[in-house]
């Protein structure tokens, strides 16, 4: 049985599940693999809800820009499927990868195609498609969250963006194995130039939940009600978030929370509810899958209590 009923006291639903998962013991660790994320204080954190209605509540740091790291997978995406439609389907396909999110292992049996846009190699080869497709992509990219979160004051943080780029061995790998099956148009550097500029945006949690807000609303912007994609586009988006935006954890998330979410390894989860709200909340510490520990907790106590899940 849902303990509220609509309309839901948003405001008092959110303080009541962070107080209580604040008292919690949380055992998680900060990412360190990207030196520059580990100088984030581990005891952040914020809840941030937004209504299609453009109603936004918060609690705790929610204000206050964080790293969002793959969580701007799903902006890349959404922009490719923009430019090129579902010509981008021939180059990345749609299937969970039950992998981490950095994992190579696929890729070679595959032939070079990522398993979904929402893994490391996914997301590069739709970085591949915004370099072939637009003039200024960062400029670009930039302006197209700017848009969706209907705020000027988003920026890449170029500290995070130089650290990944000097640890980025791995992402290199990927690139390059790629190319070698001819599924890379561009150069590599700026291929993994893009990447490294898209996970280093910084957003707060009201920020991300704003512009998470399309994806609840059939493609269309909340407070202008501008289609930016179209209906079918948000479908297929959010069912690849609820399917692959966890990784190996992607089952679990649906498991426990019910709604289509994106994680990244700054501590951010962003999840949608059809129809009605996007959700943020953040909190550096991650598991073992590298999704905040915190953040799975609040989001399976918020639509359990508010009984809003997409099953
Ligand atoms: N920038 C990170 C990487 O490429 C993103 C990983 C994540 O958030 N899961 O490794």
């Amino acid at each position: 049985m849902p303990l509220y009923f609509w309309p839901m006291n948003y405001q008092k639903i959110i303080n009541g599940i962070f107080k209580e998962v604040s008292e919690c013991k949380d055992n998680g660790i900060v990412a360190s693999y990207i030196p520059a994320l580990k100088k984030v204080n581990p005891n952040k954190f914020g809840v941030s809800l937004c209504t299609i209605k453009n109603d936004c509540f918060g609690v705790g740091d929610f204000e206050e820009k964080f790293s969002i790291q793959s969580i701007s997978k799903v902006f890349t995406l959404t922009l490719a499927l923009k430019l090129i439609g579902v010509k981008l389907w021939k180059r990345v396909d749609v299937e969970p990868s039950g992998d981490p999110f950095n994992s190579l292992v696929q890729l070679e049996f595959e032939k070079g195609i990522p398993r979904n846009p929402l893994i490391n190699s996914g997301a590069l080869v739709v970085c591949d498609v915004l370099i072939s497709e637009l003039k200024n992509p960062k400029k670009e990219l930039l302006q197209f969250v700017q848009k969706l979160a209907n705020n000027k004051n988003i920026n890449y943080n170029l500290e995070v963006m130089q650290s990944e780029t000097e640890h980025g061995f791995k992402n290199a790998a990927h690139v390059n194995l790629m190319k070698s099956f001819n599924n890379i148009e561009n150069d590599v550097d700026e291929v993994l130039d893009l990447y490294y500029h898209m996970c280093s945006l910084e957003m707060t949690c009201s920020e991300l939940a704003t512009s998470f807000l399309i994806f609840s609303n059939g493609g269309k912007l909340s407070y202008t009600n501008e289609q930016i994609i179209t209906r079918s586009a948000s479908k297929r988006i959010n069912a690849t978030i609820l399917t692959c935006g966890f990784y190996d954890e992607s089952g679990e998330f649906a498991f426990r929370v019910g709604l289509p979410g994106k994680s990244g390894v700054g501590g951010g989860i962003v999840a949608i509810y059809p129809n009605e709200y996007a959700i943020t909340v953040w909190s550096p510490k991650l598991n073992k899958n590298g999704n905040s520990l915190k953040g799975m907790t609040v989001l399976e106590k918020f639509t359990t209590k508010t009984a809003s899940s997409i099953f």
